[in-house]
């Protein structure tokens, strides 16, 4: 059993795996260490990662990329509307107000859902890491960004359950940089001392991500995060494009915006100009052969005028990079170090604005593009008990306030905020409710959330009713931002004193509010009542429960919770694991097909090679039966591309087996030859 590290990004995904010697990145089956995060279908199959980009131009509407993007959102979110007008591929809204990806597979048209898309890279993945491994993979962390809400963590771990992924941790992608850079650091400052604070900034395809952590020996705590998830090197592909396609029209008269082929060859052949001018300020060329209407367009661009043309890309770089100073307190003369990870920090400019902002060198400790898989890879090691890894406590934040709010059915507040901004994370707060009757609760993120949506989710807590004098119960309920940093009622019960009936209604609603209690768990989950977790809540301020030792006279009860928050019920996952299911069989017996397809095209061309004048069998053959070979073997081959194109399995392997049966007698001889030089002689003598 292994355990793995997946980056899963807006372009491309890497897997590493925790072994006793350390950690080592996956390559694919392209030998390639990151896998394009694209999924595509064809008539006969699906087409998984580096496959389905190299296809991307000639498949577009069948080619799906960006997912990441659109993983929890509505359809009528304005982000994923704003999104849709780059999109080759059809996307339509699903009748619960969710997005579906419209597709042709088998021939026919099919609606997927993000997360199932996402389930199919995923699969990939796990093939990936598997056939590498040579074992069964089950348990993982999976890179999020730190500023994804509770709707896109749930559709990522449903994902992943479509997918056969055990997720041990949604891992935020600059924390699992961060363990990544601590876990190897030899020199941090004991426990006692000072902590060394560094700042990471990920810039990526789509997102910047930024977050200042506090180093100490053996642990690390994240103090802030910053980000913007709408500023990436896409953006600065897409204003090269606007730049380019103005050009075109100017110069050529050539629309590329009019022409999705076009366009999306014009992205690529950007990408890899912008590539280039991260290592070169002179003038560089852009060509692209038979472009549109058969013509060829060219232009060129400098480093300096990049800068210009993507100035706002920038300007918002600089304002996530000022943010972070800002949201952990911090002054540049405090930071011991900017690392940068991510491939878009590859961009000198960004390193300037680094210099600018911190008043230091941006520094590359990490391996840019594997320091998130491996942090994640790392932290499943220490999750697991199948490898054994130093331990490095982390603890996180919860990147955005956090509200509750109930109905206030006599006066009481409605809501408080249950988590400022920047809380650390996991972590559970017991929050005390005086009630007679069954209650909800809601949760929900504070404004500054940057999604239309701030609801996380609503709890409906049963089985509550008066005492048997007719007062109010004592109901404490556990909010907690779990290990996947997705905030949830965890569990609400019933605490029934013994003696207890100075209650007015009044006062209890006041204690509704005011004694709401912090207890923080210990940093990685437990699984005790909350009432242990009462007991051994370390930092806890307003505990009470030290003050009263007739803890003996309580009971709790747990209480039943009807939950509605983000994700597929567990019915849809099943359904949905159903089809991932047969989808995979169906890839599978592809795969044979073309499989039986090659090996058979391949003894053809092998057997008719080696049967020509002068070469390995000639001399092993009779020569009327070597005639009737080639024209055999002639005819198969026109036949594999005629209606040999396309046919199951068996029929090649058939074929296969009775070349056979001529072919392998006369290797045999060959091979008896030569293993016994007079073996010739008798051949000839023979025939
Ligand atoms: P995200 O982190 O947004 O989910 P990702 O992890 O897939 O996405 P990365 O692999 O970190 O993204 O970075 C990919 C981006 O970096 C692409 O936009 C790519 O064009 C850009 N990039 C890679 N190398 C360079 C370079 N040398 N110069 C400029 N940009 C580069
Ligand atoms: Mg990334």
């Amino acid at each position: 059993m292994s355990v793995i590290g997946i980056d899963f990004g807006n372009e491309s995904c890497y897997i590493a795996v925790a072994k006793a010697g350390g950690i080592e990145t996956i390559a694919n089956d392209y030998s390639l260490r990151g896998t394009p995060s694209c999924v595509a279908f064809s008539p006969k199959n699906r087409i998984l990662g580096v496959a389905a980009k190299n296809q991307m131009v000639t498949n577009m509407k069948n080619t799906v990329f960006g997912f990441k993007r659109l993983l929890g959102r509505k359809f009528s979110d304005p982000f994923v509307q704003k999104e849709l007008k780059h999109i080759p591929f059809k996307v339509e809204q699903r009748p619960d107000g969710g997005i579906g990806i419209k597709i042709n597979y088998l021939g026919e048209d099919n609606v997927f859902s993000p997360e199932q898309i996402t389930a199919m890279l995923f699969t990939k993945l796990k093939d990936i890491a598997t056939t590498a491994l040579q074992t069964q993979i089950n348990d993982c962390v999976i890179s999020v960004p730190s500023y994804f809400t509770n709707a896109e963590r749930n559709a990522l771990l449903d994902a992943a359950a479509i997918a056969g992924l055990n997720v041990l941790r949604l891992m935020n992608e600059t924390t699992a940089t961060a363990l990544s850079y601590g876990i190897y650091k030899q020199d941090l400052p004991a426990p006692e001392e000072k902590p060394r604070n560094v700042v990471f900034v990920d810039f990526g395809h789509s997102s910047l991500q930024v977050s200042a952590c506090a180093f100490n020996k053996g642990k690390l705590r994240v103090l802030a995060t910053a980000s913007d998830p709408q500023c990436g090197g896409r953006d600065i592909d897409m204003g090269l494009a606007e730049y380019f396609a103005q050009d075109f029209i100017t110069r050529f008269k050539l629309d590329a915006r009019k022409n999705q082929r076009a366009y999306l060859r014009l992205l690529q052949e950007i990408e890899k100009l912008k590539k280039q001018m991260s290592a070169n300020s002179t003038r560089l060329p852009l060509n692209i052969e038979c472009f549109m209407e058969e013509r060829d367009v060219s232009g060129d661009m400098q480093r300096a005028q990049m800068e210009q043309i993507c100035a706002e890309t920038f300007t918002r770089v600089e304002r996530t990079l000022r943010a972070i100073l800002h949201n952990a307190k911090l002054r540049p003369e405090d930071i011991y170090s900017v690392e940068i990870v991510g491939g878009s920090t590859r961009i000198p400019a960004v390193k300037g604005l680094i210099e600018q902002v911190f008043g230091k060198h941006a520094s590359t400790t990490l391996n840019q593009d594997e320091a998130v898989s491996r942090g994640c890879a790392l932290q499943c090691a220490m999750l697991s008990p199948a490898v054994r890894v130093r331990e490095f406590s982390v603890t996180d934040v919860q990147p955005y306030a956090v509200r509750l709010a109930w109905d206030a059915a006599r006066g009481e507040d409605t809501d408080m905020e249950v988590f400022p901004a920047f809380h650390p994370a996991p972590f559970s707060k017991m929050l005390t409710f005086y009630r007679k009757e069954p209650f909800t609760v809601s949760a929900y993120y504070s404004d500054q959330v940057p999604y239309p949506d701030t609801f996380i989710g609503q709890w409906h807590i049963k089985d509550v009713q008066p005492t048997s004098e007719g007062e109010s119960q004592k109901v404490k309920l556990k909010v907690r931002v779990n290990i996947h940093g997705i905030i949830t009622v965890a569990s609400a019960s019933l605490v029934e004193k013994k003696q207890d009936a100075s209650q007015t209604e009044s006062i209890e609603m006041e204690n509704a509010n005011e004694n709401a209690q912090n207890n923080q768990d210990a940093p990685m989950e437990t699984n005790g009542s909350p009432q242990e977790q009462q007991q051994n809540g370390p930092e806890t301020q307003e505990d009470k429960s030290k003050e009263k030792p007739k803890k003996v006279l309580v009971k709790t009860i747990e209480l039943p919770i009807d939950a509605r928050t983000h994700g597929f019920s567990q019915q849809e996952l099943n359904a949905y694991v159903e089809q991932e299911g047969k989808m995979q069989a169906q890839d599978r017996q592809e795969k044979e097909r073309a499989d039986a397809r090659n090996a058979l095209e391949e003894y053809v061309y092998e057997l008719r090679g080696k049967l020509s004048e002068g070469e390995a069998l000639h001399d092993f053959v009779a020569e009327d039966q070597r005639t009737r070979l080639v024209n055999q073997l002639d005819s198969l081959e026109q036949w594999l591309y005629d209606e040999g194109e396309d046919q199951n399995r068996q029929v090649y392997s058939d074929k296969l087996t009775e070349l056979k049966t001529e072919g392998e007698p006369i290797k045999q001889r060959r091979l008896e030859f030569e293993l016994r030089p007079g073996a010739l002689d008798d051949f000839a003598l023979a025939i």
